[in-house]
């Protein structure tokens, strides 16, 4: 039997091992040496983003953005029930109340139609995710944000260098966090960035960075000695990661161009089993330039997605759903949610199915995943 197809799958673009190796020799494997520099150069000048700051993670970038918001509890924090759980958890852990909103049929996008109803004296934040690198509706959004004066704050996980009426995702809001797990389109296995838009929190961003110490200051110059003056933590990533990412960084047009070659092969492939079978594809408005993060189909119902599921692992092929609704997790009953409160999202969460989608997916392999989808009869 053919080798099995794995859902992901983490490639090299080339020189990640030698400026890993040049990390390590440069002798400063700690946070922001060179590396890290040069990645926070290639961020801010390929988005024209103000400010970018790496982070161990997305999560970690969350989470500072809920510290520099100042979340308190009892604040309310809008976010969709249809994402990954550090979007909500971050703010949770500031002592948060989170708010669901539902999500569009679509682009599987929150939707905006719902955030009026959601919003009240005590939301302090809204949190969209551009889901698989779509853009949420930016105009609608940002015009609510600014008339009721609520911080706006990017998941971008999925969307790096993806645009919304030709403006970069993540420079939207007054924060925006990226990740490099290894799942997402550029990586250093684990790893995240905080881009801030709103220069104003920078210098607390620097300092919850680093411990609560205004080390970034000392090494400008700034002041002659470093010292505690504000709660933080440490999310900054070793220098090592980041040479990995640099690497990963630099080829970033190559990476897009594979990912969205991948992507249109399947859209075109699938496209008449698709219509025939009653399957729902990837929704794309005109007004998005999309991020090639993944490839998902929706099927009729769960138990078609489950019979789908063991389909394609019988031609080797392996296929993954993701995002159990989040309001009806272990934690969300305990805010209140139930049943039925986000239609659509618990309708998507049974019938969503992700392709396998890698930068180096080859044609063949691309081939052997559309001949097993096509030929699964859907009743
Ligand atoms: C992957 C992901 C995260 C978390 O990223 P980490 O870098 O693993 O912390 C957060 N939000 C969304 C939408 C994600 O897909």
């Amino acid at each position: 039997m053919s080798p099995r197809i794995p859902f992901n799958k983490p490639c090299l673009e080339g020189k990640e091992l030698l400026y890993v190796a040049e990390a390590i020799l440069l002798g400063h494997a700690a946070g922001d040496g060179s590396f890290t520099k040069r990645c926070h150069q290639l961020l801010e000048g390929g988005l024209g983003a103000a400010r970018v700051l790496l982070t161990t993670s997305c999560t970690h970038a969350l989470e500072m953005s809920a510290l520099l918001l100042d979340i308190q509890p009892g604040d309310e924090v809008i976010v969709p029930a249809f994402t990954f759980v550090s979007t909500v958890n971050a703010f949770v852990l500031r002592g948060a109340t989170p708010v669901f909103a539902d999500i569009r049929r679509d682009t599987l996008n929150m939707d905006e139609k719902l955030l009026p109803d959601l919003i009240t004296s005590r939301t302090k934040a809204i949190v969209p995710v551009h889901y698989a690198g779509v853009a949420c509706e930016m105009d609608t959004i940002c015009a609510l944000t600014s008339r009721h004066g609520i911080p706006l704050v990017e998941d971008n996980a999925h969307g790096l260098f993806a645009r919304y009426k030709g403006r970069f995702l993540g420079t939207f809001g007054c924060l925006a966090t990226q990740s490099f797990h290894e799942t997402k389109n550029i990586t250093c296995g684990e790893g995240g960035a905080l881009i801030i838009n709103d220069l104003s929190l920078k210098e607390r961003a620097e300092i919850i960075r680093e411990k609560g110490t205004d080390r970034s200051r000392f090494f400008r110059g700034q002041v002659d000695k470093y010292t505690w003056v504000g709660i933080g933590s440490s999310y900054l990533p070793s220098d090592i990661l980041a040479a990995y990412l640099c690497a990963q960084l630099e080829a970033w047009t190559v990476i897009q161009s594979k990912r969205s070659n991948i992507w249109r092969r399947y859209a075109e492939g699938l496209k008449h089993w698709a219509e025939q079978s009653g399957v729902q594809m990837p929704v794309v408005p005109e007004e998005c330039e999309q991020a090639y993060h993944m490839f998902y189909i929706l099927l009729p119902s769960l138990r078609v997605r489950q019979a789908m599921i063991e389909h394609l692992k019988a031609s080797g092929v392996m296929a993954v759903f993701h995002y159990l609704p989040l309001h009806l997790s272990a934690m969300g009953e305990t805010f209140g949610g139930r049943v039925g409160q986000c239609p659509v999202t618990e309708d998507v969460s049974d019938r969503l199915l992700r392709l396998p989608l890698y930068n180096d997916l080859r044609p063949a392999e691309q081939d052997r995943v559309i001949d097993a989808v096509c030929s699964f009869k859907v009743d």
